[in-house]
């Protein structure tokens, strides 16, 4: 543990996105929190409770252990597995009643043997089956999810309790894209419809994350999949201040500040060099803060140059590459950081901060999930 940084939680401000999320869907449409890679790196057991109590449908996770790790923690709400898993952990999708997207005759059948061994009664295991409409991930065909479904149902152990596809490009407001999603909501619809032709209940049906939830509400079907807007964030074109253009816009606000201290305070003279590579010479004499965090933390190498951080209300760069734990910040001469002054690097306005995570993303040349997922184990996740 970093005992210097932290990462602060707003829980009012998770409560609040939640609310607003909510704001978007209709009374029958479930909601689906997406609690993968640690809740964005939020404290999944956190938000997931939160989530709970909020009357939150669904949590989706991306590992068998992410799932585990919840049961353990008391979650009781329908655990969604976004990704595939191994053969091997199918007996842990039983005991934990972890729900999963699956696909392809092969895989199917795998399952149901499996299911077969572990059940000794009449219990039927829900899962869920994902759709390719056009992401290029996993999924079968739209004109292959009958056939699919019917291979689950006629299985001793498993039922269809529900059918996903996921969006490529909704966050996009390109014509092109506008159409490729139109196309993408389309083709699921006619996968639905075949599951429909062959007698079987398609179950609970879902295809839209974040953007899709704010600007496509007609896709809504039986549940949506909410992602990064539960951690503050718009996703790329669907800003704020085009969804406020189309009278769509929700109150989102920044979950998660990062934050660390001042460990020392040095005099540099005009013409010395900051960190590896020498890629900042002092142009004037000045003082230069040591902080104790690097990019093993999550403060990526390619924020600098260009990440600025606030001390004392004031706003100062980085210089220099960044280290695996440690980077170096420019005071100048007329400064008042002192030793063990807090720095933060990014966080919602009432932290104070300077920057949010889309703002390190600007600089980064990435995006705000990766910025907040790259928030290392080190950072403690302090609940505020
Ligand atoms: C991560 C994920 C989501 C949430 O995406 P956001 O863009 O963060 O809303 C939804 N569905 C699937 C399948 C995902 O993998």
């Amino acid at each position: 543990m970093n005992r210097c940084s932290k990462a602060i939680i707003y829980t009012e401000n998770l409560k609040n996105n939640i609310v607003e999320i909510k704001k978007c869907l209709s009374p029958q449409t479930k909601l689906c929190i997406a609690v993968k890679a640690d809740s964005y790196g939020h404290n999944a057991i956190l938000t997931s409770k939160l989530a709970e109590e909020a009357g939150v449908e669904f949590l989706a996770v991306a590992t068998v252990d992410e799932g585990i790790e919840l049961r353990n923690a008391g979650i009781k709400c329908n655990i969604l597995l976004l990704s595939i898993c191994i053969p091997e952990e199918y007996e842990s999708l039983f005991k934990y009643e972890i729900t999963p997207l699956i696909f392809d005759l092969e895989n199917i059948k795998n399952l149901s043997d499996a299911a077969d061994k572990y059940f000794t009664n009449n219990a039927k295991f829900k899962v869920q089956l994902a759709v390719d409409t056009g992401m290029g991930r996993i999924g079968c065909y739209p004109d292959e999810a009958g056939e699919q479904a019917q291979v689950i149902n006629n299985s001793n152990h498993l039922i269809l309790s529900g059918m996903c596809t996921h969006f490529a490009v909704s966050d996009s407001l390109d014509k092109e894209n506008i159409e490729f999603t139109n196309k993408q909501y389309e083709d699921f619809e006619k996968a639905i419809e075949n599951v429909k032709n062959k007698g079987i209940d398609p179950g609970i049906c879902s295809c839209s994350n974040s953007a899709a939830i704010m600007n496509n509400k007609n896709m809504h079907i039986n549940m949506v999949r909410a992602g990064i807007i539960t951690y503050g964030y718009y996703p790329d074109d669907i800003t704020k201040e085009y969804l406020k253009s189309v009278n769509k816009d929700i109150e989102l606000k920044p979950v998660l500040s990062l934050e660390t201290k001042v460990v020392a305070i040095r005099h540099f003279k005009k013409g010395q060099s900051i960190s590896y590579g020498r890629t900042y010479v002092c142009e004037n004499d000045t003082d230069i803060a040591i902080l104790p965090i690097g990019y093993a933390d999550g403060l990526l190498r390619r924020f600098s140059p260009g990440l600025c951080v606030t001390i004392n209300g004031k706003n100062y760069p980085v210089r220099g590459r960044i280290c695996m734990d440690q980077c170096m910040v420019e005071l100048g001469k007329n400064h008042n950081v002192k030793l063990w002054d807090k720095v933060l690097i990014f966080g919602p306005k009432e932290s104070g901060a300077l920057n949010t995570a889309d703002d390190l993303a600007k600089i980064g040349n990435t995006i705000s999930y990766e910025v907040l997922t790259s928030i290392s184990k080190r950072i403690e996740r302090v609940i505020k």
